[in-house]
C-alpha cells in the first residue's frame, strides 16, 4: 500500500462541502445541442484510440460520482469506500447545498482524470456512467403537476471532440446498450429521483445535517449505512421484512436502493419504508411528555415572574 493510501478519509463531519455543482457546468452549457433526443433519435459519432483527440475528454471535467459508480470503481480497485473517497474524490453538494456528493478528483496540476493514461481509461469496464453516456447527456425533469419524472437526452458537442465528424450513426438506444448504461441507470434511479425531488422541493423541505449525512453515506458508503441499520434501533423503528433484511445484509446494491427508499420516505413522505406503529406511538408519547414539560416550565416561569412583581411592589410600599 502506498504512503498516500495509508491516509484515510476524514469523517463526514470534518469534510467541507463548499461547492454546489451546477446542474450543467458552464463550459458544457455552450456546447449543448438544445435539441431533446429520444431513444430512437440518431446522431453521428465514432470514438477510437487513433482519433487525434484521444483522451481529450478526460481532462478538466466535473464528474459527480453516483452510488453505483463508486461501488464499481472501488470494487475494481479492491479498496474500501473511505480509501477510494480519500484518494480519488472531493466533496461537493447538489440542490443548493442540501445534498452532499462525491466528485471525481482531477489532478490539481494538469486537470487529468486520475484514471487516464496515454493508452486510455484504465478502469474502462467500470468507468462512471457520465463517461459511458458521453457525448450524450441524460436529463431527468419533473413538470409542475406531473406525477412522474420525464427523462430525455441531449447531445454534447465539444469543439475538440472529433468523434462527431464520423459518418457512423447511432440511435441513443443503441449507444446506451453499446456503452452498458442500463445496469447503472437502474441502480442510480432512486438516487437521481431523490436529487431531483430535493431540488424541486426547494425550501419547502428541510434537510437536517443528520439526513445530509445519511444521504452521503447512502451514496458513497453503503457498508456504513448497513452498520447503522443493524447496530442501531432502526429495525425496531421501521417495518422491514426478513427477506429485505437478508438482501440488504448480503448485497451493497440492495443496500443502496433500500437506503434511498428510506430517505425518500423520511424526507418526502413516500410510503416505501414505514415506521412501525409502536414506534410512532413512542414518538407521540415522547412529544406529549415534552409538551407537558414545556407547559410546566412556562407555568413555573409565570409564577416566578408574578412573585418577582409582587415582591417589587411590596418593596416600593
Ligand atoms: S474527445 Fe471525443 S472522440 Fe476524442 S476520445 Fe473523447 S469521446 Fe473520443
Ligand atoms: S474514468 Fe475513464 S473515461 Fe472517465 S474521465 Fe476518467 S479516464 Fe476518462
Amino acid at each position: 500500500m502506498s504512503e498516500n493510501n495509508q491516509k484515510r478519509l476524514a469523517t463526514f463531519r470534518d469534510m467541507e462541502f463548499e461547492e454546489d455543482v451546477p446542474e450543467i457546468p458552464l463550459e458544457v452549457r455552450d456546447v449543448l445541442n438544445p435539441v431533446r433526443l429520444t431513444e430512437e433519435d440518431s446522431f453521428p459519432f465514432r470514438c477510437h484510440p487513433d482519433v487525434s483527440c484521444f483522451t481529450e475528454c478526460c481532462k478538466n471535467i466535473d464528474i459527480v460520482l453516483t452510488p453505483y459508480d463508486i461501488l464499481r470503481i472501488r470494487r475494481r480497485l479492491g479498496i474500501p469506500a473511505d480509501e477510494f473517497l480519500y484518494n480519488f474524490s472531493r466533496p461537493a453538494t447538489l440542490a443548493k447545498g442540501q445534498l452532499p456528493v462525491a466528485m471525481m478528483q482531477m489532478d490539481p496540476e494538469n486537470g487529468h482524470c486520475p484514471f487516464v493514461t496515454e493508452q486510455g481509461c484504465t478502469i474502462y469496464e467500470d468507468r462512471p456512467v457520465n463517461c459511458r453516456y458521453y457525448p450524450i447527456g441524460l436529463a431527468l425533469m419533473k413538470r409542475e403537476q406531473a406525477e412522474d419524472e420525464e427523462q430525455f437526452f441531449f447531445l454534447i458537442e465539444e469543439p475538440f471532440c472529433k468523434g462527431h465528424c464520423s459518418s457512423k450513426q447511432w440511435t441513443v438506444g443503441e449507444w446506451r446498450r453499446d456503452q452498458g448504461t442500463d445496469g447503472y441507470d437502474e441502480l442510480n434511479k432512486e438516487w437521481m429521483e431523490m436529487v431531483l425531488k430535493r431540488r424541486s422541493a426547494g425550501d419547502m423541505v428541510s434537510t437536517s445535517p443528520q439526513l445530509s449525512e445519511f444521504f452521503y453515506m447512502a451514496t458513497a458508503q453503503p457498508e456504513e449505512f448497513r452498520r447503522f441499520i443493524f447496530s442501531s434501533s432502526f429495525l425496531k423503528r421501521y417495518t422491514v421484512d426478513k427477506a429485505t433484511e437478508k438482501r440488504i445484509m448480503e448485497s451493497d446494491e440492495e443496500m443502496i436502493v433500500f437506503s434511498f427508499k428510506w430517505l425518500k420516505s423520511v424526507l418526502f413522505g413516500d410510503a416505501f419504508v414505514l415506521p412501525k406503529p409502536e414506534a410512532v406511538q413512542e414518538v407521540v408519547k415522547r412529544q406529549e411528555s415534552r409538551r407537558k414539560e414545556l407547559l410546566a416550565m412556562k407555568e413555573q416561569e409565570t409564577i416566578e415572574e408574578r412573585k418577582r412583581m409582587h415582591d417589587a411592589e411590596s418593596d416600593s410600599d
